[in-house]
């Protein structure tokens, strides 16, 4: 969306986005040349969002502090500080590292300098669909037209579109085990720190629900359950390899 407004000389003021801090480094760098861009068009950087303390304090260290929450985590036994991790039903993370940082800043520009919000939902995703301004729905592009449009500019993420369904949070505990054996293949070094997260939470929070990954695994178990899934590939491929005389 921001391309295709600045090849359409549309005004823009300021382009935020909100980082939690667990991105792919990929998208680090993708941000970086995009706002090289954007300053090189508009003389403007990106102004991005962050929550001071960020997604590990949220996790482990953010005191709790409604009467209610503390009564029941001591009849649980589980350590009054942190919100582990993150489920479907309780999303903090979203809400505390995306859209209560953009909201406020978003309420604040609308109040203060009347600001049109402009939202780079595609034409595909109806239900995101609220009450701001959607241009890539105004020109009926989707996802797949989005993505190809940026390619065709010369922005690939470093290819992790072609790796990946969803590329936000590497360790979202809500993505599917599929991507998640592909993050411990692509990103190996991001899987050992999800490991070391996994670790840290079943220490802090034991099997309750704040120290479940995912419902039924822990990181450390779909490890194992990787590593013997490769081992019998590996045993697959010895087997068939053709023998030469
Ligand atoms: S991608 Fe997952 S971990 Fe990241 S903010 Fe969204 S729900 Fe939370």
């Amino acid at each position: 969306m921001l391309l295709l407004m600045i090849e359409r000389e549309m005004p823009i003021d300021i382009v935020l986005t909100a980082d939690t801090g667990m991105e792919f480094p990929e998208m680090y760098q993708h941000l970086d040349r995009l706002d090289e861009f954007l300053f090189h068009e508009r003389g403007i950087h990106l102004t991005t969002l962050r929550h001071p303390q960020g997604f590990e304090w949220l996790m482990f260290y953010e005191p709790k502090q409604k009467q209610t929450s503390i009564e029941q985590r001591q009849k649980l036994g589980i350590s009054l500080q942190g919100n582990g991790w993150p489920g479907a039903r309780v999303r903090w993370c979203t809400g505390q590292l995306k859209t209560h940082l953009m909201s406020k800043e978003i309420n604040r520009l609308k109040g203060e300098f009347h600001a049109i919000h402009y939202i780079g939902i595609a034409a595909d995703e109806p239900k995101r669909i609220r009450e701001e301004h959607y241009p890539l729905v105004d020109w009926g592009i989707t996802e797949k037209d989005a993505l190809q449009i940026c390619y065709d500019r010369g922005y690939d993420w470093g290819g992790l579109y072609e790796i990946y369904h969803r590329c936000s949070c590497w360790c979202c505990p809500l993505q599917k085990i599929g991507e998640l054996r592909k993050l411990r293949h692509h990103h190996p070094e991001l899987w050992m720190r999800l490991r070391e997260l996994d670790k840290r939470a079943l220490e802090q929070f034991g099997n309750s629900a704040l120290g479940q990954f995912k419902k039924g695994w822990t990181v450390e178990q779909l490890e194992q359950r990787f590593a013997a899934e490769d081992l019998q590939i590996s045993v697959f491929d010895l087997l068939n390899k053709p023998i030469h005389p």
